[in-house]
């Protein structure tokens, strides 16, 4: 019987950005006294209960009292003015873990906004990154584009736009973005606001899923950035899969005669890989494990 070869790709587990927030908010854990966030502080509902099991509280369901001796946590992808002036303003401290790239994203919106230029924010509609560009733009703001039909609906008279990009969107409909306004005449001013890790991981998505004959994409299915892995992989390789619970690899009729690309979203827990290999050790006896070239 021949080996299962896994490819992983180089960039798996948590990114800088989530990283840092959950060793901010593993911190504040330890230190004692009420810790709460506003709703999820990172997308990945593992690594969630995890924090809820060290503590972690929801301000939702703190009673006045409660909230007024607590700190409470702000998400890694942004936070809106509702939520920093509403009922977290009665908290004892508010602990900001917004990413610095989420936030020099932000400064750009803001730059093009106070510049008077018509901001276009490009991202997922319902995201609550996409809630603090769209707040920094203010004014500004003319349209939030998440789609090509959102492109093809868009009428504007403007004949120049400053264009912010959700960190997580694609290289690709970046282009396809800039293409449109400038096959209309319309002067594009930005900022390359995507991040970098997010791009690296797109790229090792696209590379594994041409050399594999089955994709992984290991993360939450709320997270954007790991959907996104799965449409890069998913174009390529009609076997890929989002694999959410490691118990689900059973059911995804793998062959020892496959390789296996594992690529990941920035909120996976590094812990999850190691499931991942020994779960698929158990579908194959014979698994070689290598790194992508
Ligand atoms: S994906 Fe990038 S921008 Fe988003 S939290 Fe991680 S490092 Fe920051």
């Amino acid at each position: 019987m021949p080996d299962m070869r896994v490819v992983l790709a180089h960039d798996l587990g948590y990114c800088s950005g989530i990283r840092r927030a959950i060793d901010a908010a593993e911190t504040a854990l330890r230190s004692g006294g009420p810790i709460a966030a506003t709703d999820t502080l990172l997308h990945n509902a593992g690594e969630m209960n995890r924090l809820r099991s060290m503590g972690l509280r929801s301000v939702e369901l703190l009673s006045d009292e409660e909230l007024g001796a607590a700190t409470v946590l702000l998400p890694a992808h942004g936070s809106t003015l509702p939520e920093r002036l509403g009922r977290i303003s009665g908290a004892r401290a508010v602990l900001d873990l917004t990413c610095p790239i989420v936030n020099r994203a932000r400064d750009v919106a803001g730059r093009f906004a106070d510049a008077g230029v018509s901001v276009v924010v490009v991202g997922d509609k319902e995201h609550r990154e996409t809630r603090y560009l769209m707040e920094a733009a203010g004014r500004q703001l003319l349209r939030v584009v998440a789609s090509e039909q959102d492109l093809d609906m868009l009428e504007t008279s403007v004949s120049r736009v400053g264009v912010v990009y959700q960190t997580t969107q694609s290289r690709e409909f970046r282009q396809q973005v800039l293409e449109w306004f400038r096959s209309r005449g319309i002067e594009v001013v930005e900022e390359m606001t995507l991040c970098p890790e997010v791009l690296r991981r797109q790229d090792a998505a696209g590379a594994l899923a041409r050399r594999c004959t089955v994709m992984l994409v290991l993360g939450d299915s709320s997270s954007a950035n790991t959907r996104r892995l799965v449409a890069v992989a998913g174009s390529i390789c009609h076997k890929t899969y989002l694999l959410q619970d490691v118990a689900e690899l059973g059911d995804l009729g793998l062959d020892c005669g496959d390789i296996v690309g594992v690529v990941s979203g920035t909120s996976c827990p590094p812990m999850v890989i190691d499931q991942v290999v020994e779960g698929l050790r158990r579908v194959c006896a014979d698994v070689s494990v290598e790194l992508e070239a």
